[in-house]
């Protein structure tokens, strides 16, 4: 651990602190994930005992952590205290004990979207005066602009995926199942520096129109289209890119088509991104392009979603979300076209709003490639 890292997270949970103040949430309750993760540098172990982080308003934060787990989490405590418990004590006690001055009052608690319901019931009970909420309002402001060393952490994840899917272009796709190329998609995020694969999706022929195929048995067949969208990640910070091949032979004309469609809704969403325009606005950028070809029934999502700790995180590129975009806000570009019973095409990258305009950081081909 860098000796600047300690006050990265402090610094971090004080700027959490002062939304608290701002948006009068006396609690804020964490369980293991990303949200630990960028609040603490330990995304926590996840199971059915408990581990919350505990930051009142203001004053001293504390974890509650399973004793097996408080030398794992030692290093990780430079701001907060350790309150350890026993699985024979169970950690009522410490919840007590950290809680109990609130316990007849009406304060105003925000909850984690990592955190176990099982634990919310518990926390329900220990405050059974107070008002709930999400800690996404707090955590949003803090998360949706990231900092140049967040951005830079995006950046290395994003090259690992362009890397991996070099490689992987050169293998052989024919006569091999979804679930094979899998296996190589993981094989390759790993070999090129993700420390854990998160996703892969491999639609194959009539599977590729499903958006969120679940890779299976299909054997991949000369002529398919294949939907390839798969990302780890690196220090905890995501990686997600989408690109779609034909195999054995160059595409059909129909094909060709509906692809160069797509990568024109692509770059008409990337040429929109910039500071001071709205989420819902590059979304429109992307639809009106797939609309006005006559395929606007078959782009049956969303334009893009924010990626940082978490696949899936703000902004939202979506119509009806007015949100600004502003520097440091990273997200998908990723339109696709579905045609049921029949193919897919996705091309997905990631964008960066910078003070000049948008840079993406995805750099593989956004031409048709034929896969062996
Ligand atoms: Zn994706
Ligand atoms: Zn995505």
């Amino acid at each position: 651990m860098t000796a600047n890292k300690p006050s990265l997270y402090e610094e971090r949970c004080r700027l959490a602190q002062s939304v608290m103040t701002e948006d009068q949430i006396d609690y804020l309750f964490i369980g293991p994930g990303s949200e630990l993760h960028y609040l603490t540098g330990t995304p926590g172990m996840e199971n059915e005992r408990m581990l919350l982080l505990v930051i009142p308003q203001s004053g001293q934060p504390a974890m509650i952590v399973p004793t097996l787990e408080k030398l794992a989490t030692s290093k990780y405590a430079t701001y907060f205290d350790l309150l350890d418990w026993s699985d024979s004590t169970g950690p009522q006690s410490r919840l007590t004990e950290l809680l109990g001055a609130a316990q007849g009052r009406e304060v105003r608690s925000a909850v984690g979207a990592h955190l176990w319901s099982l634990f919310l019931l518990e926390l329900q009970r220990t405050l059974p005066k107070s008002q709930w909420t999400t800690a996404n309002d707090v955590l949003r402001k803090l998360r949706i602009a990231k900092s140049a060393e967040e951005v830079s952490l995006l950046k290395e994840a994003a090259a690992i995926a362009d890397r991996a899917f070099s490689e992987l272009i050169e293998l052989p796709f024919a006569g091999r199942s979804e679930r094979e190329l899998m296996g190589e998609v993981n094989r390759l995020l790993l070999k090129h520096g993700h420390e854990q694969m998160l996703f892969c999706i491999v639609g194959s022929g009539p599977n590729g129109a499903q958006p969120h195929h679940h890779t299976g048995d299909r054997i991949i067949e000369v002529g398919d289209a294949v939907v390839l969208d798969f990302g780890g990640s690196y220090h905890g910070y995501c990686s997600d890119m989408t690109r779609t091949v034909v195999v054995g032979k160059p595409a059909d004309s129909e094909f060709e088509q509906v692809y160069n469609i797509v990568n024109e809704a692509r770059a008409a969403a990337h040429r929109q991104a910039r500071a001071g325009v709205s989420c819902e606005s590059v979304d429109a950028a992307a639809r009106q392009v797939i609309t006005e070809a006559g395929y606007g029934p078959f782009f049956v999502h969303r334009t893009g979603h924010g990626l940082g700790m978490e696949v899936h995180e703000e902004p939202y590129i979506v119509e009806g979300n007015p949100l600004t975009l502003a520097p440091g806000m990273v997200f998908s570009i990723e339109p696709g076209i579905y045609l049921p019973g029949r193919f897919g095409v996705r091309i997905e990258d990631i964008a960066i709003i910078t003070a000049e305009g948008e840079e993406n950081i995805n750099h593989s081909t956004h031409q048709i490639v034929t896969v062996g």
